[in-house]
């Protein structure tokens, strides 16, 4: 077994230091598949303590192939903080989101320069696995191709998207590898700037399933959950006027038709709260992490029970 490390240079600042992404390998020296796992293109994404997981393990129980690993695949977004806030998810030049430029030629733009890096990086991958945070939420795979559904059946984490080509994502990470025809999925891992020990071992788990399926180490599929679920659309609801948002429902929460989901809180005080109702059965999927909304802001994401399939 080997372990090394490499410094990716995308460009330099203008006091003529490097701008680098590291990669990380763990290479068994024997044939094998290759597994690419990155993780923080977005700042502010928290992952690295399931990467460090991750890494360790497979350093201890490598049997053929290799692992690269790029846990912080983008120090700009990291650098970009508002008071306490990491920001990190669009480029303050040019208002790109770090995860739609993969593919792109523009060649005035760092952000598109290490996207063509983790690209090439990715050319000799077998399997690939993206790993996101999105506002306050839970783990949830998202899928491009309909042929990696086996392999998210393996990873058996609860929640799945199924995106089957869409163009939304054509110019993420797992859009570019699918067109390249490099099989991956992504995985939401859990809230934003947040370390939840539940999640963790979910996606870890998840993570070594699939490695362990690859080959690469010598494991026994670990079971998440008892069931898998998998969706292709959620349902929005926007801010009907600005205020200060009383969520009713909580993340992972079911809720019945004519259940409180929220409240609105106008700045008017001789004005009613707003009330906003269910008009179905569902479960709370994801809300950002503030309780302070102008009109038209997304306040809450939830599934329609009814669109939940098993898998
Ligand atoms: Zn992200």
């Amino acid at each position: 077994m080997k372990e090394s490390k490499k410094d990716l240079t995308v460009g330099t600042t203008v006091a003529g230091q490097p701008i680098y992404v590291t990669c990380y390998t763990i290479d068994s020296e024997k044939p094998g598949k290759t597994l690419y796992l990155q993780g923080g293109i977005h700042g502010g994404e928290i992952t690295l303590h399931m990467i460090r997981e991750i890494y360790n393990y497979i350093k201890q129980n490598i049997s053929s192939g290799k692992v690269k690993i790029i846990p912080f695949a983008n120090p700009m977004g990291w650098a970009q903080k508002a008071y306490t806030y990491t920001v990190g998810k669009f480029s303050d030049k040019t208002g790109e989101d770090f995860n739609r430029t993969y593919g792109k030629t523009t060649i005035n733009s760092s952000t598109v320069a290490i996207s063509n890096a983790i690209l090439k990086e990715c050319e000799e991958a077998d399997f690939a696995i993206d790993l996101h945070t999105a506002h306050t939420s839970f783990p949830h795979t998202i899928t491009f191709d309909e042929n990696v559904l086996p392999m998210v059946k393996i990873a058996n984490i609860e929640y799945n998207r199924l995106c089957y080509g869409s163009e939304e994502y054509k110019s993420t990470l797992g859009g570019q590898l699918t067109k390249m025809g490099i099989q991956n999925f992504t995985i939401e891992c859990g809230s934003h700037d947040d370390i939840n020990d539940e999640y963790t071992i979910n996606v870890v788990k998840g993570v070594l399933n699939v490695v362990a399926e690859l080959g690469i180490i010598n494991s026994k599929p670990q079971q998440n959950k008892m069931r898998q679920v998998a969706f292709s659309k959620s349902v929005s609801f926007y801010a009907e006027c600005g205020g200060i948002v009383d969520f009713k429902k909580q993340l992972g929460e079911s809720f019945k038709k004519g259940d409180v989901l929220y409240t609105i809180m106008p700045a008017n005080l001789q004005e009613e709260e707003h009330i906003v109702k269910a008009d179905f059965d569902g479960i709370v999927f994801r809300f950002a992490k503030t309780h302070i909304y102008n009109s038209y802001d997304e306040v809450m994401r939830v599934f329609r029970l009814e669109d939940l399939k098993s898998i």
